[in-house]
């Protein structure tokens, strides 16, 4: 069924306040719109309304046991959610908070079944952008925002990512910035203790809050086993959305690991019509294709900006394969490897090993 869709000019919380709070009011009686973060737009609804994140993920596409990460921008909105507001989180929020950290805690019975994909525990974030603050107040409820693409594709870093995905489908498109961090946030479970009733937090999804800001906020982290590898066929996932193919764009994703020397050496081998590489800028140029860069090798913080913008990009371009150069594993770099192992299906190729 195709809705009108509003496209509401949102830059500046102040100079742009009447469109929010149109936003707020759409929101709040049950529509959803696409809204800034600053980690990737989000599809958001009021969270409280069982029929408002029906309607989310059905213009997602979405499946219905994939949680929804709850918007809030005050600490007071938080306690209401959750069971229990344990030391560590309000450790971690007073740290991180407002800002790309997702905390999952035990909920209390105020979050639907809908809002947590029917798990026993709720997801919270304060995000940063001073647009998205905005929105929630002007809601006046804490919003469910999921990332404002269709399932399956690459998460929008730009509002006219929202456009080409959600036209139609959605009751309004906020019309802000691009996306400083463009990977969706960090997501860590406070939900799990030892036998002496200790919290073990653990990592669920890197962002651009780090495992080492983490571990030196907490102490010690565990890394749940999807962040790196995929997970076995019927494997429980933690976090559900990890068990589905995600961040992907049309084309065949390649991830190869190792120097700017075997990297170039494996393209002339291998690339063919219709390849293209993402690639560093240390690697420019590449005689074997056509390539863009996703930053310098050391600029993770560049890379996690640009990569969902460069994979829409080359799907426009209709490339068939893409081989990325894998960043290292440090820093916000493991949340750019993760969404790029993910987009490559777990596809990885040592080139060390790789007889150059
Ligand atoms: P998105 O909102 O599209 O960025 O995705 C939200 C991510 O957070 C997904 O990977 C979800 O599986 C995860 N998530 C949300 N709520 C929970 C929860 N209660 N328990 C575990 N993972 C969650
Ligand atoms: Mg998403």
């Amino acid at each position: 069924m195709e809705k009108e869709t509003l496209l509401l000019p949102a830059f500046d919380p102040v100079e742009d306040g009447e469109t929010i709070a149109l936003a707020g009011r759409i929101l709040r009686e049950g529509g959803i719109a696409a809204i800034p973060t600053e980690t990737v737009y989000g599809l958001a609804g009021n969270a409280l309304d069982p029929e408002a994140t029906k309607k989310i993920y059905a213009a997602k596409g979405r499946p219905s046991d994939n949680p929804l990460i709850v918007h809030i921008a005050e600490l007071a909105e938080w306690s209401p959610l959750v069971a229990e507001l344990p030391e560590e989180a309000l450790v971690l929020a007073k740290r991180y908070w407002p800002g790309p950290l997702t905390i999952i805690l035990p909920k209390s019975p105020l979050v639907p079944d809908s809002t947590s994909g029917g798990l026993p525990t709720v997801a919270v974030r304060m995000p940063e952008n001073p647009v998205a603050l905005a929105v929630i107040r002007a809601a006046g409820v804490p919003l469910a925002a999921p990332s404002a693409n269709r399932s399956g594709s690459p998460s929008p870093t730009t509002w006219q990512h929202c456009a080409d995905d959600l036209m139609g489908r959605v009751e309004a498109i906020l019309q802000s910035a691009d996306c400083q961090v463009g990977v969706e946030s960090t997501v860590l479970s406070l939900c799990q203790r030892d036998m002496d009733g200790k919290i073990l937090p653990r990592l669920l999804r890197p962002g651009a809050v780090t495992l080492e800001q983490l571990r030196e906020t907490l102490g010690e982290v565990l890394v749940d086993r999807g962040v790196l590898e995929q997970l076995e066929a019927g494997e429980k996932a933690l976090s559900p959305g990890m068990k589905y193919k995600h961040y992907a764009p049309a084309a065949e994703v390649i991830l190869l690991e190792g120097g700017t020397l075997p990297y170039r050496a494996w393209l002339r081998e291998h690339a063919q019509p219709g390849d293209w590489a993402i690639c560093f800028e240390e690697d420019l140029p590449l005689e074997a294709v056509p390539a863009r860069s996703y930053g310098r090798k050391a600029d993770h913080a560049a890379q996690a900006q640009k990569l969902f913008l460069l994979l829409r990009e080359l799907d426009r371009l209709e490339a068939k394969r893409i081989f990325v150069h894998s960043p290292q594993r440090d820093g916000v770099g493991l949340a750019v490897y993760n969404r790029l192992a993910r987009a490559a299906a777990f596809r990885v190729v040592e080139l060390s090993g790789a007889g150059e």
